[in-house]
């Protein structure tokens, strides 16, 4: 089924995701569960999302799992459901950053870590097509519940500073989690201005991805306007983030997850513990690297989507991991992409030091870099991945771990195949110009023969 990918289910509402469709997957998860299992269930602001979540019931329901419904939710929200709350698997009807005809689901284990092809979702995917779904003796029992108060007792745990003074602009993107957080930021001591956190499937001001640079620009402007210390845009259902800085300038997403790199490390080496791995993505900047090293830590590379980030946290008893695409995992909350605790930890980095956000960032060396997310056809992108490597490893040495990448003498480049969508990723980077445009050159000839 087209809707199925590595992480999760994504298609055009109605044509490729559908109620029926949907009903169907609540089956087969139920199914792949045993009934008797519970499962949390939260949704985002996307149009089609309450009826799809009623869908989802239905079949969880009539095949015996009993389902906790915790209504409108960040996804990161039915994550603490899971590890936190104990509450059983979870469920998110969420399209995430995608645009608005889009939906899809995430589903997550009881450790609120997702459940990727591998760990079960092809089979939740073979089982929605045979529709041999397992029924049991009973329906199943529907609750439901509002979590958002134990939420924000959480992450209000999880800090022991005090915002007050500081001044906070948060971009919800009209998506599930603008108001929740910025509920916990106001409630943390910060005075916060809000745009567009009222939740709105029309995303009637901008496509709730943080990463475009084209829809940071009104958080930027407004954090000038208002004097803010700093802005923070979140996506759809509030797993990725992106930060402004108080010059109204977004951040560079190597400099904020070293800046939280760096912070981690130190409050390990204060309280005398001896973790150090920090786990990042193959296309984060050597600057991690570095900032790692230069805090005595241990940087690990690893591949990109959370449920394998998640594991190797797990395995290596990680501080944190990051990915370029403003995903972080912080151990305090299981290793779930949970960006509010990214964000009180950039709070609490700029309370310490007493400095503005422009100046601590200031200190990391740039690199030129240049990454780009380009679109081909879904059916081409692993096919041209496969090409690119017989034609790079004629001329260069190089390492497969993840798509290709190619390392230079001061620096990198890197293509890779989406795993969620028609899209090649690719990255390059250099501490040396002279060779920045030597990459550059080889790359631009690989971009153009990328099927569209
Ligand atoms: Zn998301």
């Amino acid at each position: 089924m087209g809707v199925f990918h590595r992480y999760d289910v994504r298609g055009i509402y109605p044509s490729e995701l559908n109620e029926n469709l949907v009903e169907k997957i609540g089956g087969a998860f139920a199914t792949f569960l045993q009934p008797g299992a519970t499962v949390v269930v939260g949704h985002d602001a996307r149009l089609s999302s309450p009826a799809l979540k009623n869908s989802l019931i239905r079949g969880l329901t009539e095949c015996g799992v009993n389902v906790v419904d915790i209504g409108i939710a960040a996804t990161p929200v039915v994550y603490f459901c899971c590890y936190k709350l104990g509450l059983g698997h979870g469920v998110s009807i969420t399209g995430s950053h995608l645009t608005k005809e889009y939906n899809g689901i995430k589903f997550c284990d009881e450790a609120g870590i997702p459940i990727s092809n591998e760990k079960g979702l092809k089979k939740i995917g073979e089982l929605a097509n045979s529709e041999n779904f397992r029924v049991g003796n009973a329906r199943g029992k529907l609750t439901e519940k509002n979590v958002e108060d134990a939420y924000v007792e959480f992450m209000k745990s999880l800090t022991k500073n005090n915002f007050s003074g500081k001044k906070i602009v948060v971009d919800g993107a009209n998506g599930s989690a603008g108001k929740l957080y910025a509920r916990i930021l106001k409630e943390s001591g910060a005075d916060v201005v809000e745009i567009y956190c009222e939740p709105d499937g029309n995303f009637p001001n901008h496509t709730p991805d943080p990463m475009k640079k084209e829809f940071i620009v009104d958080l930027e402007k407004k954090v000038r306007e208002s004097a803010a210390d700093v802005g923070f845009a979140f996506d759809g259902d509030g797993d990725r983030l992106a930060v402004v800085d108080n010059n109204g300038v977004m951040c560079n997403p190597n400099h904020v997850f070293a800046m939280l790199a760096e912070d981690v490390l130190k409050d390990n080496i204060e309280k005398n513990k001896n973790d150090k791995k920090i786990v990042h993505d193959v296309l984060c900047s050597k600057l991690i690297d570095d900032v790692v090293a230069q805090n005595d830590g241990v940087s690990i590379t690893w591949n990109v989507g959370h449920t394998l980030t998640a594991t190797k946290c797990f395995e290596e008893n990680a501080l944190m991991a990051g990915e370029v695409s403003g995903h972080y995992f912080f151990r305090e909350a299981n290793y779930t992409d949970d960006v509010m605790v990214a964000c009180l930890k950039i709070l609490g980095v700029l309370k310490n030091s007493g400095g503005q956000l422009s100046e601590l960032t200031k200190k990391y060396p740039r690199f030129y870099e240049f990454q780009d997310r380009i679109p081909t056809r879904a059916d081409a992108k692993f096919k041209f991945i496969e090409e690119l490597k017989q034609y790079l490893e004629k001329k260069y040495e190089i390492i497969t771990m993840e798509g290709v990448r190619v390392n230079f003498e001061n620096g990198w480049m890197l293509f890779r195949a989406s795993n969620t969508e028609p899209v090649i990723s690719m990255g390059y980077e250099s501490s040396d110009a002279d060779e920045f445009e030597k990459i550059k050159k080889i790359a631009d000839e690989i971009i153009k023969k990328i099927p569209r």
